[in-house]
């Protein structure tokens, strides 16, 4: 069958997805979500929700530590990923940045920039050049360490190197996994911010977090993923608002609510 053209605006299509670990371990069920064209989305949830897993089904690497998806689909544009891999996920324009930042230590800054353009082939969107300029644009640290082991970096350094690999493969679509995790203050700041601008350079985000203030001052839409399946979604300044998030992931009591 010939390929669809591609679609100018598309939207992540996440319909009643079911996900499974080897042979019993159910992490998700029925989870349907969208990220529309130029959107910010959060997923929050607690450890072991199915945050991750989710991001995993989307980007094709499930397989890559042996999850399977069981039913439901996912589509990127007139594209459908379910079942495909990682190649098939950034040709289509969907690049996720692992937990963990997950730089590769032993080569340099700009190695790791390289490692970015793996799989696109000659389809690239943009040119090599052009992506890492914007890169550099917004990581100028990143500029002036190209050729320094990226194991050596802080690691605010490594989360800012691991979302411009990300770029360097000029996604449409970003899938963010904890990137304020571990980070102090003013650098998760500093994240946000990014996330900010490179959303308004016109990649849409899914943004998976624990923290979820920050999480929700970026989103538009919001879900909560509770063992495995939705709980919440809605947008994110209503979802902030829900005592059930501001109980138990904005950390406020009804003590602290009261005294506001
Ligand atoms: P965290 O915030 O701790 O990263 P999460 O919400 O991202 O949590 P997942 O990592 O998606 O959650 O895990 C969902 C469930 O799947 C958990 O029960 C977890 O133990 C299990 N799981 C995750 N990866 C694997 C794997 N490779 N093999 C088997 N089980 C896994």
């Amino acid at each position: 069958m010939p390929e669809a053209p591609p679609d100018e605006r598309p939207t992540l299509h996440v319909e009643q997805l079911g996900v499974t670990y080897g042979r019993a371990l159910s992490a998700l069920r029925s989870v349907s979500l969208t990220v529309p064209h130029g959107a910010v989305v959060a997923l929050l949830g607690a450890n072991g929700a199915g945050k991750t897993t989710l991001l995993r089904a989307v980007s094709g690497t499930l397989r890559l530590h042996r999850g399977a998806i069981t039913a439901g689909t996912v589509r990127y544009g007139g594209t459908d990923l379910d079942g495909r891999d990682p190649v098939a996920a950034v040709r289509a324009g969907v690049v996720q940045v692992p937990e963990g930042r997950k730089v590769f230590a032993g080569l340099t800054v700009d190695e790791n920039l390289r490692a970015g353009r793996l799989g696109l082939g000659r389809g690239a969107p943009t040119p090599a050049g052009e992506a890492r300029d914007r890169v550099f644009t917004l990581f100028p640290r990143l500029a002036e360490r190209t050729r320094q082991a990226a194991g050596l970096l802080s690691g605010g350094e490594q989360q800012m190197l691991a979302i411009g690999r990300a770029l360097m493969a000029a996604p449409r679509l970003l899938l963010l996994d904890e990137p304020s995790l571990g980070l102090a203050p003013r650098m998760v700041d500093r994240i946000a911010e990014v996330i900010r601008e490179i959303n308004a350079q016109g990649t849409a985000v899914l943004l998976v977090e624990q923290n979820a203030g920050m999480a929700l001052s970026l989103a538009d839409q919001a879900h909560v993923l509770e063992v495995g399946e939705l709980r919440l979604s809605g947008p994110a300044g209503e979802l902030a608002r829900t005592d059930a998030v501001r109980r138990l992931y904005l950390g406020e009591t009804s003590d602290s609510r009261g005294a506001a």
